[in-house]
């Protein structure tokens, strides 16, 4: 039975979003897009025919609510809805409520999405279908003591998974008995605040594994097929950070072999649709992880390689069609890598990161590269969302033309306004050891130190933009009532203006852990310091930082600069600085017993006080966990010490900088 789908409601949001309206456009489909308090003016409402408010920013007012969306359906008159991922994406409820409404749900039958909803219970049908699976334990009984006994006959190290998990929430590694205990009690809230459920698996960690997956795809005439792999080994702390496709290394036979395990697990509960079977890969065996009932963040890059639209696929799949292509119309050609930029602090162990885009340059339009953005300049990063902001994919002929492509599209990437990942994912892309593929799920812990950003001096040409940056920013502050058109003028010096002299400034940045003082004058149209002109201009500039265009040696260049509190950040050629403006009167005093007060990382919940005052602790001791982003932060002691002053207590809600726990003056 073909149906007509007129008209698509996205019950998404970002680049997912944005994506698929692109294909339905393309495909002469109306689209609806649905947004919170937090989204009203975002990307994906802007790219949608016509958009409609779902309630408050939190998600589980807004995109989590299927009564909200539902009706939204109706208003807009939609007779299709793709969830895109994430949110409602694997919800069997939502699928059946979308039905019970007359409405097209694009993705697969609820009984799939339900039969591969629970690891566990996945586990035991994959078992049943012959298809292999890391050694563990995966059954009904949840007794700790159980658990326990499970994971020691598996052998340590062990992996606890949440069963209904997702993005790494709940997953824990246990490198011994000791730990176990301590392991399963955070996996479990962490499992229960996330997906409502608190079960879990163990299994065997493995040590040096691949992430290799398979996309597959089944219409409702019984056809299954799969497009190939995609090796997705490049991780931090279990989450994909780049992935590509095919695998690098792949046999044809392996590829046969694990194609057609992908196809009898889709086979095995019914699949219709587009849906991802994961694998971990260790020598030459592979084992099924899970598999994801859904369209994957990473599919460009099978798009890439297979030259198909994977969302022109599901709908077409959603009308009732027949695949477009069977098996042995599916070939690869040349080769694709994605990357997600996400804002979040490389520095401060990638805590993501929230405020306002106030500058953004995304590589688009350059050969062999592909953006899906789901922000623009001027957006917000809210704390409520992924703060993902952008999947760059770069294809190439082969592997080498591919990563060359994506360092130069991240070295032309520019985010001002938040921190990124932007040059720990340039410093991947370079790496030679990324570059021979020596992929596997450690990668990134082992290269680490090569691969976070280097705290080196700057040079002088660097020293002098930051100049350029602080003082535009303080002509701002100045004459903020001035004339408009001037009012970023750099040379604008209402503090201490001198007739027929250049006004001299010294300033104090701090940077690579040392201070660096700067005495610069102001020139008209410039400043110099030390045996350095610079002619410079500041273009798009307000308070948080903009673009200075400039001329140095006799050349015309661009970097760009942005503000966040007393710092600012620089980027020139690919490469990022961040400097600390440090103000001499304020520099004296404020040392405070640093290391002994431990502070919340970003605004969360606290879910367990471990101290309380008088308590003898050690160095690295959990002292507090704080949930944020679902997803639990243990906060150390930073020394040996004793506890004075323990300032919060589990269920508290704390803010961004709230001081937690405090030691004795050590
Ligand atoms: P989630 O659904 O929470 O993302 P997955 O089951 O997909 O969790 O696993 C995420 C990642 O965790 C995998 O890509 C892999 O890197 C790692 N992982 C999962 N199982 C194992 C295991 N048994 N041994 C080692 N690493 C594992």
């Amino acid at each position: 039975m073909t149906r007509s789908i007129g008209k698509l409601l996205v019950a998404n949001r970002g680049e997912i979003a944005v994506r698929v309206m692109r294909t339905a456009r393309r495909m002469g489909i109306g689209t609806v897009a649905v947004y919170s308090d937090a989204d009203a003016t975002a990307a994906h409402v802007a790219a949608a025919d016509e958009a409609i408010r779902i309630g408050p920013a939190p998600a589980r007012d807004s995109y989590l609510r299927v009564d909200a969306i539902l009706e939204a359906a109706r208003i807009a008159g939609a007779d299709a809805i793709h969830p895109g991922y994430g949110f409602l994406s694997e919800n069997a409820a939502f699928a059946e409520a979308c039905a019970a409404a007359g409405i097209v749900f694009v993705g697969p039958p609820a009984a799939a999405i339900r039969a591969m909803g629970s690891k566990s219970a996945a586990k035991q049908l994959m078992e049943r279908a012959g298809v292999p699976l890391v050694p563990g334990y995966h059954g009904d009984d949840q007794d700790p003591g159980l658990l326990a006994e499970a994971a020691a006959a598996i052998g340590y190290p062990v992996l606890i998974k949440a069963s209904a998990g997702g993005g790494g929430k709940g997953m824990k590694v246990v490198e011994s008995a000791a730990g176990f205990a301590e392991a399963l009690a955070s996996a479990r809230r962490e499992a229960a605040n996330a997906f409502g459920d608190d079960r879990v698996l163990v299994e065997k960690y493995l040590t040096r594994p691949r992430h290799i997956e398979m996309q597959v795809f089944a219409d409702s005439f019984g056809q299954t097929v799969h497009l190939f792999e995609r090796d997705c080994s490049i991780q931090r702390r279990h989450q994909k950070v780049i992935e590509e496709a095919p695998a690098p290394g792949m046999t044809p036979e392996r590829r046969a072999a694990m194609g057609r395990a992908a196809v009898e697990a889709a086979r095995a509960v019914g699949y219709v649709g587009a849906g991802t079977v994961e694998f971990i890969a260790e020598g030459d065996a592979f084992y099924f992880m899970e598999m994801n009932t859904r369209l994957q963040v990473e599919h460009p890059v099978t798009e890439a390689i297979t030259g198909q639209d994977l969302v022109e696929w599901q709908i077409r799949v959603a009308r009732g069609e027949r695949l477009p292509l069977g098996q042995e119309g599916l070939a690869i050609a040349g080769h694709a890598v994605e990357v997600r930029l996400y804002a979040e602090d490389p520095m401060k162990g990638f805590l993501p990161q929230t405020g306002r885009l106030a500058h953004l340059a995304l590589p688009e339009g350059q050969p062999g590269i592909r953006v899906d953005a789901g922000v623009r300049g001027g957006d917000t990063v809210s704390v409520h969302y992924d703060p993902m902001i952008a999947k760059i994919i770069a294809t190439g002929a082969d592997r080498a033309e591919a990563l060359g492509r994506l360092a130069r599209a991240l070295d032309r990437t520019e985010v001002v306004g938040l921190r990124t990942n932007r040059t720990f994912l340039a410093a991947i892309a370079r790496h030679p050891a990324f570059a021979a593929a020596e992929l596997d799920t450690g990668f990134i812990a082992r290269h680490e130190a090569d691969l976070l950003p280097a705290e080196t001096a700057p040079d002088g040409l660097t020293l002098a933009l930051a100049a350029a940056a602080v003082l535009g920013r303080r002509a701002g502050a100045a004459v903020a009532e001035a004339d408009p058109a001037d009012r970023w003028s750099p040379w604008t010096c209402t503090d201490a203006f001198r007739l027929n002299r250049p006004r001299v400034v010294d300033l104090l940045f701090e940077v690579a852990g040392a201070t660096q003082p700067l005495r610069v004058e102001c020139v008209p149209g410039g400043l110099t310091c030390e045996a350095l002109a610079l002619a410079y201009d500041l273009d798009g500039w307000t308070e948080a930082g903009g673009r200075i265009l400039f001329t140095a040696d006799g050349r015309r260049r661009s970097a760009a600069a942005a503000f966040d509190g007393d710092r600012v950040a620089l980027f020139l050629d690919g490469a990022e600085t961040v400097l600390r403006v440090v103000d001499p009167r304020a520099a004296a005093g404020d040392e405070g017993g640093g290391a002994g007060r431990i502070a919340a990382p970003m605004p969360g919940t606290v879910v367990a006080v471990a101290v309380k005052p008088g308590d003898q602790v050690e160095k690295g001791q959990a002292l507090i966990v704080v949930e944020a982003m679902k997803m639990e932060h243990t906060l150390r002691s930073p020394r040996d010490g004793k506890v004075a002053k323990v300032n919060a207590a589990a269920g508290d809600l704390v803010a961004e900088g709230a001081e937690l726990v405090v030691l004795e003056e050590g």
